[in-house]
C-alpha cells in the first residue's frame, strides 16, 4: 500500500496561503513539497512528458526533477509509459503521466431536500461511483444520515482515499464548520468529527455554491472570473476571480437568496419578506407551475427575469463576463437563461461595459460535489 500523502496547503486551501506559506519558509520539506507540486502540474491530468522534458519545463535540475519523479512513481502518482525516439541523436527517454486511478475523493453533496447523493471521483475528479439516499419529505437531514452515506461511498473504493468533500447550502468557516445552514436547520454543525470517525483523512466542508463555481471554473468553461448562481431548495451564488473563490470576511459572500427584491411580498424563511429566494427557488417555481403548468415556460421566464435585475449591479460592479446558472433542468433552462440575458442586457449595456455572457453550467448537478471533491485535489496534491 503506498504511504500516506502529505497535504500540501493550508486549510484554506487557497493558492496564496500556499504561496505566502512557501515565501515565509524555504525549509527542505517546502522546496520538496514545492518541486513535487511543479511536476504533477506539468502533467496534471493528462499530459505526458520525460524526465528531461520535466526539468525544462519546471526550471528544476535533472537530478532534482528524477528524484521527484522516482518519490511519486513511488507513492503511485505518476507511472511511467511509452517511450518516445527523439528527432535526433541520443537514447529513446520514457514518458511519465499523472496516474488518476491512484487514488479517490467521496464528495456528498447536501443542498437536495429530497435526496443526500454522492460520488467516488478519481483524481482527475472523474465519476467512478455514484450513491444515493432518498430523504423523507420535509424531513429533516441527520448528521447520520451524511455519514451513512460516507461510509457507504467509502465500502466502493479500492484505492486509498485522500480527502472527504462535502458540498452544504449555508454558511461554512475556513475550518468547515458549518455556522449556518437554515435550510438544513443547522446551526454551529461539524461534520468533521463524525467523517474522522470514519476515516483519517482530510476532511473538507464547503458551501455548495462556493464549490460548484470551483467545477465550473476548472472543469467547465475553463473561464477564471464568474458568477455562478444556484437555484435550489434556496439560491445561493458562488463567485470566482482570478480564479479563487471570494468568499468573504463572513463567509457569506455570494448569499444572495436572502436580499429583499422590490417586487417580493411572500415571508421568508429568514423573517424578512419579498427575498430573491421567495421568487426563483426550485420549492417556489416548482408550487407555481404545478398550480398554473400551461404557464409554466411564462413563470420560468419571470423567474430568469427577476435573476438578470438581481445580478446586473454585481455584474456591472465586478466588470465579470459570466454568468453561470445551475440547477434541475425542468426549471433552469434556456428560457430562463434568455430572459436573464436580455435582462442584463437591457441595464448593463454601455460602450464601457464587456459584453456579459449568461449560459447554463456545463456540467450540470453534479457540479456542487466535483467542485468540492476539486478543494481535497487542491488542498491536498496542490495541482489546481
Ligand atoms: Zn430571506
Amino acid at each position: 500500500m503506498a504511504r500516506r500523502l502529505p497535504v500540501l496547503i493550508d486549510a484554506r486551501g487557497s493558492r496564496q496561503a500556499n504561496a505566502s506559506h512557501r515565501l515565509a519558509s524555504a525549509a527542505p520539506s517546502d522546496i520538496r513539497l514545492r518541486n513535487r507540486t511543479a511536476v504533477m502540474r506539468a502533467l496534471y491530468p493528462y499530459d505526458s512528458h520525460s524526465r528531461a522534458e520535466l526539468a525544462k519545463l519546471t526550471g528544476m535540475s535533472k537530478v532534482s526533477t528524477s528524484d521527484v519523479v522516482a518519490e511519486l512513481l513511488d507513492d503511485g502518482l505518476l507511472v511511467e509509459g511509452a517511450y518516445k525516439t527523439p528527432h535526433g541523436p541520443g537514447k529513446p527517454s520514457q514518458l511519465l503521466r499523472f496516474n488518476a486511478s491512484s487514488g479517490a475523493i467521496v464528495s456528498i453533496d447536501l443542498s437536495d431536500v429530497t435526496r443526500l447523493r454522492g460520488v467516488v471521483v478519481d483524481l482527475s475528479d472523474k465519476v467512478m461511483h455514484r450513491a444515493e439516499i432518498a430523504l423523507p419529505h420535509g424531513g429533516r437531514l441527520e448528521p447520520t444520515e451524511v455519514i451513512g452515506l460516507c461510509q457507504r461511498l467509502l465500502d466502493m473504493c479500492d484505492v486509498r482515499v485522500i480527502g472527504i468533500a462535502i458540498a452544504t447550502p449555508g454558511t461554512v468557516n475556513d475550518e468547515g464548520l458549518i455556522l449556518e445552514a437554515p435550510n438544513l436547520g443547522w446551526v454551529d454543525m461539524d461534520l468533521a468529527d463524525g467523517l474522522h470517525a470514519l476515516i483519517d483523512c482530510p476532511v473538507v466542508v464547503t458551501n455548495d455554491a462556493d464549490a460548484a463555481v470551483f467545477a465550473e471554473g476548472y472543469f467547465g468553461g475553463g473561464v477564471s472570473d464568474m458568477i455562478l448562481v444556484q437555484i435550489a431548495d434556496g439560491v445561493g451564488a458562488g463567485l470566482l476571480i482570478d480564479g479563487n473563490v471570494v468568499r468573504g470576511k463572513g463567509f457569506t459572500a455570494g448569499e444572495i437568496g436572502h436580499v429583499v427584491m422590490s417586487d417580493g411580498v411572500r415571508p421568508c424563511v429568514c423573517g424578512k419578506t419579498g427575498c430573491l429566494e421567495t421568487i426563483v427557488s426550485s420549492p417556489v417555481l416548482d408550487a407555481a407551475v404545478e398550480e398554473r403548468p400551461d404557464d409554466a415556460e411564462r413563470i420560468i421566464a419571470r423567474a430568469g427575469e427577476e435573476l438578470g435585475r438581481a445580478l446586473a449591479m454585481p455584474v456591472a460592479l465586478t466588470n465579470i463576463t459570466h454568468v453561470v446558472f445551475s440547477g434541475p433542468s425542468r426549471l433552469v433552462n434556456r428560457t430562463m437563461v434568455e430572459a436573464a440575458q436580455s435582462t442584463i442586457d437591457l441595464l448593463t449595456k454601455s460602450r464601457f461595459l464587456d459584453e456579459v455572457h449568461v449560459e447554463l453550467s456545463t456540467i450540470g448537478e453534479d457540479a456542487a460535489m466535483l467542485g468540492a471533491a476539486g478543494m481535497v485535489l487542491r488542498r491536498v496534491l496542490a495541482v489546481l
